[in-house]
């Protein structure tokens, strides 16, 4: 039923349901690039800076038209780099580029919506973003994705003006783009247990408000992921339209945790081992859809222990010492990394004590803990075969990653941010 909605209908609803967020308009059309034109003549000054890369550059001619039909003087950045990383560096040489631009458009995906987002926030001028992937919930969100300090980080932002996408482009993306976007929205279901149960049993702040942008998007997401596995433009703009809505979510949240849990650690990780190896990086969706069926199966495992079976007094003891931590991140970083992720670690390591009242918290309160997270998730299964369905991997083996690495991520990528995870809640319940 929720399949005969069209698409933008979610959206829709969820602007009329939220005012003022501070993304003007999300829309998702074949006239996207003719939106562009028109919003960017009614809300933005004379000049722009257009970032894009040789492939954004070929497929977005027409959001460059647009701009051009309605009077603006534009000036161009087109990178050539094949694997663009968004370094806070390479934010600051955008905003440089573009000092005397009103605002900046994006034509491309994360990257470069993350990079027009960073200089557009350093000079306090808008950027709009023209989707040329479904591969990623960034273009509503306020944070850009960064390797800060030789930390995987994400960093507040002010968010885009408004997102344009074109269905038809964004279904000529590379396969692989779209793919990563249905897994990217879907560790909502185990991101959004992760926050719950961090709420829950240590208080930390919860909105509610966040999950109204889940409504009916799922479903629509599962209907359509076998079609957007052969390129289908309106299955690919109903995971287009998931993905703006899961940003949004990010961003009525004040917080990423919503939309990123542990799965979101584990491919952290791996992207701060390929930037120590020098080495190219997988699609962010294609690691986060792997580590979400990880971090799935984790929450099976752990609502299925038996009360019975679970001794605060023998698990809190069983957990490693800070002195451990500490030497595996200088093993895993050196000493100069390993000082920031201790910093992040030490922030939400507890002592034994507090330890042990958390895990018998859990104990005692399973039953409950089972229902509220039956809102969130989804069976790993169900996951992995949407996942597999939209083309992307659901085994380590399948992401272009050094399968060891990811291996370690399982067991320490829990210790690079401060944040809550199932990562966190299996060590302390001893469960693989
Ligand atoms: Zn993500």
């Amino acid at each position: 039923m929720s399949n005969t909605l069209p698409v933008g209908a979610l959206l829709e609803r969820a602007y009329a349901q939220t005012p003022n967020l501070p993304i003007e308009r999300c829309y998702i059309g074949r006239d996207a690039a003719a939106q562009l034109g028109g919003f960017s003549a009614k809300r933005c000054g004379n000049s722009c800076l257009v970032i894009s890369d040789a492939h954004t550059h070929a497929v977005g001619k027409s959001a460059l038209d647009a701009l051009r039909a309605n009077g603006k003087e534009i000036s161009e950045h087109i990178f050539d780099e094949s694997h663009l990383d968004a370094t806070a560096e390479l934010g600051d040489r955008v905003a440089e580029i573009g000092i005397n631009a009103d605002f900046f458009v994006a034509i491309g995906s994360g990257t470069l919506c993350d990079l027009a987002k960073h200089a557009g926030t350093k000079l306090k001028r808008p950027a709009l973003s023209f989707a040329t992937a479904a591969s990623m919930n960034g273009y509503t969100s306020g944070i850009t994705a960064v390797k800060l300090r030789g930390l995987k980080r994400t960093v507040p932002c002010t968010p885009t003006l408004a997102v344009f996408a074109d269905p038809e482009i964004v279904a000529a993306a590379p396969p692989r783009m779209a793919a990563a976007g249905v897994a990217d929205y879907l560790s909502k279901c185990s991101a959004g247990a992760d926050w719950r149960v961090a709420n829950i049993l240590r208080g930390e702040y919860y909105d509610e408000n966040a999950l109204r942008f889940y409504e009916g998007a799922l479903d629509r997401v599962l209907e359509t992921t076998s079609r957007v596995g052969t390129g289908d433009p309106e299955a690919v703009a109903i995971a287009l339209e998931a993905l703006l809505l899961s940003g949004l979510s990010m961003l009525v949240a004040g917080s990423s945790a919503p939309a990123s849990g542990g799965e979101h650690l584990i491919s952290h990780y791996i992207d701060m081992k390929q930037a120590l190896y020098g080495t190219p990086n997988d699609l962010h969706g294609v690691q986060v859809g792997v580590a979400t069926v990880h971090c799935l199966q984790l929450w099976e495992k752990v609502l299925a222990l038996s009360p019975d079976s679970i001794h605060p007094d023998l698990l809190a003891d069983a957990q490693p010492t800070n002195e451990q931590i500490e030497q595996w991140a200088i093993e895993d970083w050196g000493a100069d990394v390993a000082a920031e992720v201790i910093t992040q670690w030490k922030q939400k390591a507890r002592p034994r004590d507090v330890l042990r009242a958390e895990i018998a918290a859990f104990r005692d309160q399973l039953p409950q803990i089972r229902e509220a997270v039956s809102k969130d998730l989804l069976p790993s299964t169900t996951v992995a075969n949407a996942i597999r369905e939209s083309g992307g991997p659901t085994a380590p083996e399948g992401m272009n990653a050094p399968i060891e690495e990811y291996r370690n991520a399982l067991t320490r990528a829990r210790y690079i941010r401060n944040r809550f995870t199932v990562l966190d809640l299996a060590a302390e319940l001893g469960v693989q």
